[in-house]
């Protein structure tokens, strides 16, 4: 079957050439007509995959005790920007703002910004968050007012494109989709070629065919969070699956209904990620004037803001089904073999924040 968008996508190669990967990503995910996020039911049971936010509310919970302890690490300000990049359905946010239970002032002090392209989920957020004032919606965060921020995001990073480099003898060619007789969607080596000062040092030991990705729009996140930080003071904290050091190897992915189908596929239909590459932006971030924390685990995160103890504190007086079904959700979240080693958490901030 073939796609709304395949059918565009096979007339501009058609005309243009090769459309690089990350080119070919943004327009499956980003196209505002036909694509993954103006129309498919993106997160949850019935939709391609499933969040951390949306398997328990302890993993918001745990990301608001780290806004508040970061808010008083700011002196506690009575006004203070608290930001999320892609919010999904907006449950993570619902979840952070019941810590105002029991620190009132936080919420009181806070103007909540919802950085959101899709038309589609930003009335989702609107329902999830209709109990809550002073909440913003806006499309990037180039704008906010000049005063203390705490910016989060989880699998945010992941959706944005990203460039495949290909080794074929002395070069790095840009990975490219195009077209065969048949209007198929094939791999093809495209004419950007990656300049030698961007390779890793052991590029020149790796076999032909070996991959490369680099996600400059990515480090354009990092760098434009950065600059906001530097000019208002504050932290960020980003949460995502990847590694912690530049590797090889080609983890560009597409889910559809749970399971793993194929990338060039019905574009549009499948979400496509890919793994981050935290240590490439954790330099971004230091370069950037940002003192950076050493990238942990999401289970190492998780039990150090104490998830195990609210996990108690919510299974008590309750059925041992409510309990055992509570204890399976965290283990989700914090298992080595579950999420908790495969996702990363990387915070960084102005010195100014006292730890
Ligand atoms: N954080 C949520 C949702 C993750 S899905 C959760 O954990 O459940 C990715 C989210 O990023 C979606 O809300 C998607 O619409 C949004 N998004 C994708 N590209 C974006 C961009 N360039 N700017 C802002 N939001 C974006």
């Amino acid at each position: 079957m073939t796609t709304p968008l395949q059918d565009r996508i096979i007339r501009h190669i058609k005309t243009s050439g090769p459309l690089p990967l990350a080119e070919y990503m943004h327009w499956c995910m980003a196209d505002p007509k036909d694509g993954y996020y103006a129309n498919q039911e993106a997160i949850g049971s019935k939709g391609d995959f499933i969040t951390a936010p949306e398997i328990s509310q302890l993993f918001g919970e745990m990301i608001g005790i780290w806004a508040v302890e970061k808010w008083q690490a700011l002196g506690s300000p009575k006004s203070f920007n608290l930001v999320e990049l892609g919010p999904g359905k907006g449950t993570l946010m619902q979840d952070l703002l019941r810590i105002s239970d029991a620190v009132p002032d936080f919420l009181q002090s806070a103007h909540i910004y919802m950085i959101e392209t899709s038309e589609r989920l930003v009335e989702i957020q609107k329902q999830t968050l209709s109990a809550y004032q002073n909440i913003s919606w806006q499309k990037s965060i180039k704008e906010l007012p000049v005063q203390p921020t705490l910016i989060i995001a989880n699998e945010f990073l992941d959706v944005l494109p990203v460039r495949q480099y290909v080794k074929a003898g002395a070069e790095w060619r840009e990975h490219a989709v195009a077209v065969d007789s048949e209007d198929n969607l094939v791999w093809t080596l495209g004419t950007g070629i990656l300049e030698k000062e961007s390779l890793p040092e052991q590029s020149d030991e790796e076999p032909n065919g070996a991959i490369l990705e680099i996600s400059t729009i990515r480090e354009a996140f990092i760098a434009n969070t950065a600059e906001q930080l530097n000019k208002n003071s504050g932290s960020a904290l980003f949460i995502d699956y990847g590694h912690t050091q530049t590797g090889f190897g080609d983890t560009v992915q597409a889910l559809r209904a749970h399971e793993y189908a194929s990338v060039l596929e019905s574009p549009g239909f499948a979400d496509l990620t890919s793994h981050v590459d935290f240590g490439a932006l954790a330099k971004i971030a230091e370069t950037s004037g940002m003192k950076v924390s050493p990238i942990i685990t999401q289970g190492e995160f998780l039990l150090e803001k104490g998830m195990l103890e609210r996990a108690g504190q919510l299974g008590r007086n309750q059925s041992s089904e409510v309990q055992e079904s509570i204890t399976r959700q965290a283990e989700r979240l914090a298992l080595p073999e579950e999420m908790g080693n495969l996702f990363k958490v990387l915070e960084f901030g102005t010195s100014e924040n006292k730890d």
